[in-house]
């Protein structure tokens, strides 16, 4: 492993001029993610801005209805909150079918929002990968792609999937991320936080450089709601999404009126499948209505040598959640 220097930042302004130096310097906040990629060699940083003492821990629901999240808020005690638990579930249900208790514990909410992909020729730091070198090719195509690689959102240049279930809870509800750079803060739209590969892969976010996380508001609950994560995968533990699915569902009676759905483990960013919700609304909480819909969230897929099982198995984690939400 190679030396950096450490400092430990005591407000965010402070931890921002910190990280405005000279070569490359981070924000280090629970580290479950960063730390690993730094041991691997696979990000080599200059300085670690640790943040862990700026005053971003508190859960706040506003008064109009929306709650706001610090950065720094642990992925426990936010599926542990009573207010996620009672207006969020969905949020709930993808924290705590993420990695592991000891993991969870560390792990910030902002952290979650940055995790970087878990391809293996990303993090063996020797194959090619646009990600960690640009312009080095692309190792998993005609690699193997099998359980980590995307089928919605792709690029010749990179088809890893996005690895959070936070992230794709916080898509379906819908959110604002509130960032603070050197002239100040700014908010910027969850659907807009994670660029898609394109031509640039190694763009993966939104943020000016030095920008730091300080907040996360979730839209207020849509009244009347029901919602559910499923997380379809190898193994029942520790392990990430082949596919996965946010839901969250307004009916009247046995037709839908609003709906959102978001998708995990399929997308090279966390998916909004906003057609599929649009063509939900109004239609009876049937097998066929939820088939239909399904098929329509994953008509753009496009499969590679390995992860052509991700396609119906995408349309299933979107129809079972639907089925178990109006059960
Ligand atoms: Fe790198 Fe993306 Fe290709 Fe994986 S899929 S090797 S992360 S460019």
């Amino acid at each position: 492993m190679r030396t950096f220097d450490y400092s430990r930042a005591d407000s965010a302004a402070n931890a921002v001029r910190t990280a405005s130096g000279t070569g490359q310097r981070l924000y280090l906040a629970g580290g479950t993610s960063l730390l690993d990629l730094v041991k691997l060699d696979v990000m080599q940083p200059d300085q670690l801005v640790d943040i862990n003492r700026l005053a971003l821990k508190q859960i706040e629901p506003l008064p109009d209805g929306r709650l706001r999240v610090g950065a720094l808020v642990s992925n426990t005690d936010l599926a542990r909150h009573p207010w996620v638990r009672l207006h969020y579930p969905v949020l709930s249900q993808a924290l705590l079918a993420g990695a592991s208790t000891q993991l969870r514990n560390k792990a910030t909410t902002a952290g979650n929002i940055m995790q970087r992909v878990r391809c293996n020729y990303f993090r063996d730091g020797v194959s090619p990968c646009n990600k960690r070198q640009p312009g080095s090719g692309c190792a998993a195509i005609g690699g193997l792609n099998r359980s980590v690689h995307a089928v919605l959102g792709t690029s010749e240049h990179c088809i890893a999937s996005h690895p959070s279930d936070m992230c794709v809870a916080v898509a379906a509800i819908g959110a604002r991320v509130t960032v603070q750079g050197a002239a100040g803060s700014r908010e910027i739209d969850f659907a807009d936080f994670h660029l898609l590969p394109g031509d640039t892969p190694w763009q993966e976010h939104a943020l000016q450089p030095h920008e730091l996380i300080t907040h996360l508001t979730l839209d207020a609950p849509l009244a009347n709601s029901r919602s559910g994560y499923l997380k379809l995968r190898d193994r029942t533990s520790y392990q990430f999404a082949l596919a996965s699915s946010a839901v969250v569902l307004v009916l009247d009676g046995p037709r839908i009126t609003q709906a959102r759905i978001a998708l995990g483990g399929v997308g090279t960013k966390p998916w909004r499948a906003r057609e599929a919700e649009q063509a939900l609304v109004g239609q009876p909480a049937t097998l066929d209505s939820f088939t239909r819909v399904a098929q329509l969230a994953m008509q753009d897929a496009h499969a590679y040598e390995n992860n052509a099982f991700k396609i119906p198995l995408g349309q299933q984690a979107i129809i079972r959640n639907l089925r178990d939400l109006t059960a």
